[in-house]
């Protein structure tokens, strides 16, 4: 337990919905992250995340619009001092922007929005981010999130082979496409950082009852166990129903 109790982990878009439920989960696991960092560009209009930081040790607040440059250059000089000189062991890009548009309302401001913060903003998050993932990477071998990773929250809805049969009748032509360009984005990443020791993979965290999800779904046993089996240093990047299987229940019990 001691061995895990340094290492840290930063999520973008905490406010609500899986980003909060995210930090949540990593606050209450019995082989938490012993610093938590949980981002929200307007912190004080989440009282979950408010009551979260004040419940539970290690889990410190810090402002982040991952459309600002400014924003993200503020949040490394925080974070910066929270994590010292152990780096940052995982940051989870999850802030994201969803608008369901078909051939006939899609305009160029909500492709650009869309493209921004799904696609470009994760990469300037990364990439500015990247001198602590080194730092803490330059700490450990192997490669996992025991060392260094960048987790990209994707969408299935990203996946160009996954746009025949019902599929395809989810129309959304902004959303579709910047996942389809963060899984992209991803993979060059991982290109880039793999030398370092960083890994980077993108999710798809199933289809969970949110503010984007919608109200028909729910899958929190997809999302913990991504939160899970992530922390856990598993590189698979697909999804495996067999997986899940496995390893759902989790072993590790609530403390409350
Ligand atoms: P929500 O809409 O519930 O939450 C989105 C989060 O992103 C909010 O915290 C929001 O903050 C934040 N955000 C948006 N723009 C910015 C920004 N510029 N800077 C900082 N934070 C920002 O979405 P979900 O929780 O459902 O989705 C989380 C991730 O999971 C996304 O990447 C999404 O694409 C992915 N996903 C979700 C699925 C689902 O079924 N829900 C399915 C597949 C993938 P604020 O409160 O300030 O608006």
């Amino acid at each position: 337990m001691s061995s895990v109790l340094w290492k840290s982990v930063l999520v973008t878009g905490s406010s609500r919905g899986i980003g909060l439920q995210l930090v949540t989960e990593l606050a209450r696991s019995c082989n938490r992250p012993g610093i938590i960092i949980a981002t929200a560009r307007d912190p004080t209009t989440s009282t979950d995340l408010q009551e979260l930081s004040k419940t539970y040790p290690g889990v410190h607040i810090v402002k982040l619009d991952v459309d600002s440059q400014q924003s993200i250059s503020s949040a490394l000089e925080e974070v910066q001092s929270i994590v010292g000189n152990k780096g940052l062991n995982c940051l989870i890009n999850n802030a994201a922007i969803g608008f369901s548009m078909d051939l006939n309302t899609v305009t160029p401001e909500a492709m650009m929005k869309t493209f921004q913060t799904n696609s470009v903003s994760p990469l300037f998050v990364s990439k500015t981010f990247l001198p602590l993932l080194q730092t803490a990477a330059a700490q450990s071998s192997g490669m996992g999130i025991h060392r260094a990773a960048v987790i990209n929250i994707s969408s299935i809805l990203g996946s160009v082979e996954w746009t025949w049969g019902e599929s395809a009748n989810f129309k959304s032509y902004a959303y579709r496409t910047s996942k389809a360009a963060l899984n992209m984005l991803t993979r060059c990443l991982a290109v880039d950082l793999g030398s370092d020791g960083i890994l980077c993979m993108s999710l798809h965290p199933g289809w969970v009852k949110t503010d984007m999800g919608g109200p028909h779904e729910k899958l929190s046993g997809v999302l913990l166990w991504i939160c899970c089996s992530v922390w856990r240093g598993q590189r698979n990047s697909s999804w495996n129903r067999s997986e899940e299987t496995k390893t759902w229940p989790l072993p590790c019990p609530r403390t409350s």
